[in-house]
């Protein structure tokens, strides 16, 4: 078998990323990054159905039912043979009996790899663990535990759900609002739980965010 094919959109965005082992992807390019994918798979408005994208891009999106104490979030696998056991060649595994946001959460940090990590040649296998978790040693080569890899997904994880030219609309709507209402906000149009765009909009606006200050444009830059 072959790999399965890869829209050359995806090669791009590739190209154009590809970081140096040990290096972070700058803000700007995961921001155009995002918009490129959200442009090319007419996505206008949040929020961004990443089970959808998956599907698009060939992926499988498979429910399954990882045990407490093996410690696993997501595993992620992009090859040219099916994987025998799930009889897939791309696929997302997430936790199936997990709410709605963690599945989201995965979804989008494992297209994170496939946008960022993975290649129309070689396979591609990637488990994810809790960070807490030690990870046996026969799965010690595929786990998913690079620092700064998981920081590049986990940035473009985020830029997924919160793409910057749709919150940075978003905010100039909320000017003087509290904080706590914008993040209430967020969490119902972006469809992310209000600590990860909290986390997501100190990084973007460097500032920190108590829920009862006020949010001033000026802060948009
Ligand atoms: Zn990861």
């Amino acid at each position: 078998m072959a790999k399965l094919t890869t829209p050359m959109y995806v090669e791009h965005i590739r190209r154009d990323l590809n970081p140096e082992t040990g290096t972070r992807i700058s803000r700007e390019k995961i921001e155009e990054a995002v918009k490129r994918i959200l442009f090319e798979n007419m996505i206008t408005s949040p929020p961004v159905n990443v089970q959808k994208l998956a599907g698009s891009l060939g992926f499988d999106i498979l429910g399954m039912d990882f045990t407490p104490d093996s410690g696993i979030i997501g595993w992620m696998e992009d090859r040219a043979e099916e994987n025998e056991y799930v009889k897939s060649q791309r696929f997302i595994g997430i936790e199936k009996n997990s709410d709605s946001y963690r599945k989201i959460n995965t979804v989008a940090h494992e297209l994170g790899h496939f946008f960022i990590d993975c290649s129309s040649q070689e396979d591609y296998a990637n488990i994810r663990f809790r960070c807490d978790q030690n990870i046996p040693e026969e799965l010690r080569p595929i786990a998913d535990c690079d620092y700064c890899r998981e920081e590049n997904a986990e940035a473009f994880k985020n830029e997924l759900l919160m793409p910057w030219h749709f919150m940075r609309s978003f905010l100039e709507q909320r000017a003087n609002m509290k904080w706590g209402e914008i993040l209430n906000a967020v969490k119902e149009n972006f469809f992310v739980p209000r600590h990860t765009a909290k986390y997501h909009l100190e990084r973007k606006l460097k500032l920190t965010i108590s829920h009862e200050d006020r949010f001033e444009v000026k802060a948009l830059g």
